[in-house]
């Protein structure tokens, strides 16, 4: 599919390339390392990446501005449905590409290549450069190997295989670009985000089947000078906590009057759980935006219940 996907590219002299609602690093990664491969690969045409940015990626690369365009191709990216589709009117449109790595929820492209064991979409992106025409230098390797490394969480997770380290070898051979670098880029973070962090270790509840939570106010958020993003942005942080097997952040979003949840898992799959309460995402990486604190805390009993089910399975096992 890869080929279909050259030969999309080849045929359109404007191009779009958008992601999910609330940007992250593989996501934004992603669509500016498509961009700039396929203008370095044919420079005269009119390729942009769209979407609400976010001061915190700024270092990872600018976005452009919305424009109405004519006879244009899309390519969404890292997004398996249309409602989480960041700033786009289909209806501009003459063809429209998915690529993305979640597990399928709808059709809603005229072309879809979903990898969903793959780390992340710009491990898609690297193969669809690797397998096709589409030029690549430095700075595209530099920013798919951010997106990767942001979204495995430095490989850490399965989807991590020979597959993905081998892509890796060669863009670091061939390109030669700097890991501490990239490493800046994602890492570096202010002191008031460090003390969130020990904020939710020092509050978080655990429940005896193993299901961490806290809930974030705004008030805390205010006293603590950080934003709403930033607890859902250090879930992965909480990774193997013994006595934690799903965790969640629930943070007050008084901006846009929404309580948005992060959740994370170890031990049984949580997306379908997300699903029930209008979210969603990975096996074991999915969020939520509910309307209160009320709604997360039902959202947690579910989850909680879902481990004990999880539990009673394997020791049923053992
Ligand atoms: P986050 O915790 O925001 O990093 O999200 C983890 C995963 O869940 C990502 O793959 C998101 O695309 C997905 N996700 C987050 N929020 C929602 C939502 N409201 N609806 C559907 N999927 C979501």
């Amino acid at each position: 599919m890869f080929k279909e996907i050259y030969k999309k590219i080849e045929e359109y002299d404007t191009i779009v390339i958008a992601r999910h609602i609330g940007v992250d690093p593989d996501a934004l990664a992603s669509q500016l390392a498509l961009r700039d491969s396929i203008k370095l690969t044919f420079p005269n045409k009119k390729v942009s990446a769209i979407g609400t940015g976010s001061a915190k990626f700024y270092s990872i690369g600018k976005l452009d501005k919305l424009e109405k365009v004519n006879n244009a191709l899309l390519i969404v990216l890292d997004t398996p449905d249309k409602k989480r589709v960041d700033s786009v009117d289909f209806s501009q449109f003459a063809y429209m590409i998915k690529i993305d790595h979640h597990p399928f929820v709808e059709e809603f492209c005229d072309l879809e290549y979903i990898e969903d064991t793959a780390s992340s979409t710009a491990e898609i992106i690297m193969n669809l450069i690797m397998n096709t025409d589409l030029e690549c230098d430095k700075n595209v390797a530099e920013t798919l190997y951010l997106g990767l490394a942001s979204d495995s969480n430095r490989f850490l997770f399965d989807s991590c295989t020979s597959k993905t380290f081998g892509l890796i070898s060669i863009f670091l051979e061939k390109y030669n670009f700097e890991l501490s670098e990239v490493y800046k880029k994602l890492y570096l973070r202010p002191m008031n985000e460090v003390r969130l962090e020990g904020y939710i270790a020092l509050n978080m509840n655990v429940t005896e089947n193993g299901l961490g939570y806290i809930q974030i106010t705004n008030e805390v958020l205010n006293q603590l000078e950080v934003d709403s993003a930033s607890a859902g942005n250090m879930i992965n942080n909480f990774n193997f906590i013994k006595e934690v097997l799903v965790w969640a952040t629930i943070t007050e979003d008084v901006k846009n009057d929404q309580i948005r949840v992060s959740i994370r898992s170890r031990g049984p799959e949580i997306n379908e759980v997300a699903e029930k309460f209008n979210g969603g995402g990975h096996k074991f990486a999915s969020g939520a935006k509910l309307k209160s604190f009320d709604d997360a805390m039902q959202l947690m009993k579910e989850l909680d219940e879902c481990l004990i089910e999880y539990n009673k399975t394997l020791s049923e096992e053992n």
